[in-house]
């Protein structure tokens, strides 16, 4: 097993050490560990950003798992990226600060338009039409960049949903562009485990997949773990993959790593 998503208690809503989940991801059998967590961005207004770290608190997370990669080089690989937004306005920031820090990888995740200086959470607001179409239309434009190496929850929205025709025609359009363009959709753990705590299908979405494999997409299983158990608990990993296997997707479980001359 491998598993790219992964965060730190500095975005403020994860719990325990980096260390602990190097070593949950150990005791659990994973050969690949990637740190995800929520990318700062620098905010040109004086915004400050409650689920993210600041940005003076970066160099602390890139120095932390550097170390964990040099310490537990034997048992396990492990790479530094984040988990960032598309936020039109910031991307050659973005992009030169993934330069400069030589960072492995970037996982595409919707989760505001624009910045969320201006705009709110898209697993809520989404509930209104116009937002959904501008989820899809700036994960499309988002993707088009070609900065990330796959896209997180594409079916995020789902958690303001319930399943009816705009969410079916957001599934097609989806579906389409990553299968045309090759992108790799991610089967969001986090998701499944609110669903199941919430005793309501959110996201990951029974219809959505059953759309995303007509079109045969690739598909990668990610943990989103904001906590070392869920890393430490296979179970909710091997019924997913049970799942995307019933629907005759192709599981990959490698992603592309950034290029840097
Ligand atoms: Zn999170
Ligand atoms: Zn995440």
């Amino acid at each position: 097993m491998k598993n790219f998503h992964t965060h730190t208690s500095r975005c403020m809503h994860a719990s325990g050490k980096d260390e602990e989940y190097v070593l949950a991801a150990i005791e659990a059998g994973y050969e690949v560990l990637g740190f995800s967590d929520h990318t700062p961005w620098k905010y040109d207004s004086d915004f400050v950003a409650n689920m993210r770290m600041p940005l003076s608190q970066f160099d602390e997370y890139y120095q932390s798992i550097s170390s964990l990669k040099e310490k537990y080089k034997d048992q396990i690989e492990i790479k530094i990226g984040l988990e960032c937004e598309y936020y039109p306005k910031y991307m050659e920031w973005l992009k030169s600060f993934a330069k400069e820090y030589r960072l492995d990888y970037l996982i595409f995740g919707n989760h505001y338009y624009e910045s969320d200086e201006y705009h709110m959470y898209n697993g809520a607001c989404t509930r209104n039409d116009e937002m959904l179409d501008k989820y899809v239309e700036s994960t499309i434009e988002g993707l088009d960049t070609g900065v990330y190496c796959y896209l997180a929850h594409p079916d995020l929205f789902m958690r303001a949903r319930r399943w009816d025709k705009k969410c079916e025609e957001a599934a097609h359009r989806l579906s389409a562009y990553c299968k045309e363009h090759d992108v790799l959709m991610e089967y969001n753990l986090a998701g499944l485990r609110s669903s199941i705590s919430r005793g309501i299908m959110e996201y990951p979405h029974d219809e959505f997949w059953k759309i995303a494999a007509q079109y045969g997409n690739r598909v990668i299983i990610g943990v989103d773990a904001h906590s070392p158990k869920h890393l430490r608990d296979t179970s909710l990993y091997e019924v997913s993959y049970n799942k995307l296997k019933d629907l005759k997707m192709e599981i990959v479980e490698d992603i592309d790593f950034l290029h840097y001359e």
